[in-house]
């Protein structure tokens, strides 16, 4: 499949996490038209699946039966090898309702006292794309981002939890990274380079 041959010319972005719609709509760029969710959906899917693939096959399909177009979902999250993968699934409400804010001073406190080579942790993505709701071969790809957990937070860019996620590769933790940077060395960038071979979209300059 080449870029004049993609089955669809618009998708409908199925979050409505104004971090990952920045992030999706940037590595995306402008070869597909990409119509934020929040213009066909009322209420948002109930992620009640297991594993990152079902809650992105459940809103992407959320998605596609709101608009009746294709849907690219994400899944993600945060999983730490010192809580048996937790946050995990859950990681957008750890702390309950309380935000981001509430779930970093949960994660800290959860790790109190672990030595550096104990907070070893990897965001995971998980991008499916389904060209309808019924879509019996959704496109699923996968991305890891591998750092650690620090012990107190640094840097104002990103969301979530990248205040506290130091990455090796660049030496600082993820909320210091530029957007570009980010978009560069992510998990979700990680996944979204998969899926441009799947359509065979060219790279964005
Ligand atoms: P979801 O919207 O159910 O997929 O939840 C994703 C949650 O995982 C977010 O609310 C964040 O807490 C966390 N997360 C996923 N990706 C990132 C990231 O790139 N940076 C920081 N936190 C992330």
């Amino acid at each position: 499949m080449t870029s004049n041959t993609l089955p669809f010319e618009q998708l409908v972005l199925a979050s409505g996490n104004p971090g990952k719609l920045r992030e999706l709509q940037a590595m995306l760029g402008e070869q597909v038209k990409v119509r934020p969710q929040s213009e066909f959906v009322a209420e948002e899917a109930v992620e009640n699946g297991l594993s990152f693939v079902e809650n992105a096959i459940i809103k992407a399909r959320h998605a596609c039966l709101a608009s009746g177009l294709p849907a690219l979902a994400d899944d993600s999250g945060l999983a730490v090898d010192a809580l048996g993968g937790a946050p995990g699934i859950y990681s957008a409400r750890y702390a309950g309702s309380g935000g981001d804010a509430a779930n970093n001073r949960k994660l800290l406190d959860a790790l109190d006292g672990l030595p550096t080579e104990q907070r070893n942790a990897r965001f995971i993505s998980v991008l499916v794309l389904m060209l309808h709701a019924e879509d019996p071969t959704p496109i699923i790809c996968e991305g890891i981002w591998h750092g650690r957990i620090l012990t107190e937070p640094r840097g104002e860019q990103g969301f979530g939890y990248d205040p506290l996620f130091w990455v090796p590769e660049a030496n600082c933790a993820s909320a210091e990274l530029s957007p570009a940077e980010k978009n560069r060395l992510s998990h979700r960038a990680k996944a979204m380079a998969q899926l441009r071979v799947r359509l065979g979209i060219e790279p964005s300059r």
